[in-house]
């Protein structure tokens, strides 16, 4: 069968027959008609955050970890401190890269199965002057957990430290409003909950912040203000732009649009996690995660206690029936991940569900329950 898999993993993601086919046609770099593809492209993201008035946006080539390292390298001067606030994978990804472009930086350490605590971030920034940038993860695709990011950001704010949002698995699926929501810089990519393909970050930057970023970023490629600047300038993306990826995330965004935009992509998603969720129960299988702390996007299961249980056998045989799962990214437990994100509704969940259910049947599992 030549019929795409369906990809319940946190990207790439399954994406529409119409967001493919956008990408049938050559561009060039600095024509006209593909600038002005980039240019509204730009205003849309704008208008999903509300950001208008504060903020801008900064388009860059590259997966999504291209844009994270790119805000620090950018935002934080080299005599800059960094706190990240961990509780996953995705956090200490974060770390690291700030570590590796030489800024300071420090990890406050929580619960990776909780969401990290504005009130511990609160008594660290009283109790530490030299912080001058937290970092925050608003959806740990590592867990699936949701961080409370207005709380972080008042707490950032009331304490005069910037704040760096890694928002890749949740922007334009769970609500971000610049007006009500202070941050220096948020960053996501074109291939999450926008439904486009890989190869593109991008960065909002906050407007008062913009002219003190110059000449901060030790790197030619990944310096945001120069790429700003330029696209100001001349309209043009600064070295060659992954116009394909451009285009079909314009064909993607013209679909989140008609969709009714964050709400309803929100709505979409939570159809879908209810309907793994649900599933999955009646097969016997538990997430890890407390629902409360749970955020629609990507849903961690306990691997089931069987001993006939194996996660390549098990990939293999949901494979085979058309639906690729994902690894669990934990230290401690055994598990394995499903993404409720991506062009798919609670159709394909259910249809997921069933593929699990006939993995289980062909490994001789009679159930999905975790030994707990
Ligand atoms: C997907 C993701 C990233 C970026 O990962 P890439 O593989 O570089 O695209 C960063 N942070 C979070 C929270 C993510 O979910």
């Amino acid at each position: 069968m030549d019929r795409d898999k369906i990809l319940l993993t946190p990207g790439p993601l399954t994406t529409t027959l119409r967001t493919k086919l956008a990408m049938l046609r050559d561009w060039g770099s600095w024509d006209a008609e593909f600038n002005e593809v980039t240019a509204r492209l730009r205003r849309s993201l704008l208008a999903i955050i509300h950001g208008q008035e504060t903020h801008v946006v900064v388009p860059l080539q590259g997966s999504g970890t291209f844009s994270v390292e790119a805000a620090v390298a950018t935002l934080v001067p080299a005599n800059g401190h960094v706190l990240v606030l961990d509780n996953g994978a995705y956090c200490k990804r974060a770390a690291r890269l700030t570590t590796l472009m030489g800024r300071r930086c420090s990890v406050m350490g929580f619960d990776e199965a909780q969401p990290v605590s504005p009130t511990a971030l609160d008594e660290r920034l009283r109790a530490d002057a030299s912080i001058t940038h937290v970092v925050l993860i608003h959806c740990e695709t590592g867990a699936g957990v949701h961080n409370p990011l207005q709380p972080v950001a008042e707490v950032c704010a009331a304490h005069g430290r910037g704040l760096i949002v890694d928002a890749m698995s949740s922007f334009a699926a769970l609500e971000i409003d610049a007006r009500k929501t202070p941050f220096d810089a948020l960053i996501a990519a074109s291939g999450k909950c926008l439904e486009g393909v890989p190869g593109m970050g991008f960065v909002f930057i906050r407007k008062a912040i913009l002219d003190a970023c110059a000449g901060r970023s030790q790197s030619l490629a990944m310096d945001l203000h120069d790429q700003y600047t330029y696209m100001e300038k001349t309209g043009q993306w600064r070295f060659t732009p992954p116009t394909h990826v451009v285009v079909a995330l314009a064909e993607a965004m013209a679909q989140f649009e008609a969709e009714g935009g964050q709400p309803a992509r929100l709505a979409r998603y939570v159809s879908n996690y209810q309907a793994l969720t649900r599933g999955m129960a009646k097969l016997g299988f538990k997430p890890f995660l407390d629902p409360a702390v749970q955020a629609p996007i990507i849903v961690t299961f306990h691997a089931p206690a069987d001993p006939c249980y194996d996660f390549k056998t098990f990939y293999a045989a949901a494979r085979a029936r058309g639906f690729i799962l994902y690894p669990g990214k934990l230290t401690q437990v055994e598990t394995f991940r499903v993404g409720c994100i991506g062009a798919i509704g609670p159709v394909e969940m259910e249809q997921a569900v069933h593929a699990v259910a006939l993995a289980l049947q062909d490994m001789g599992i009679a159930s999905g329950a975790p030994a707990l």
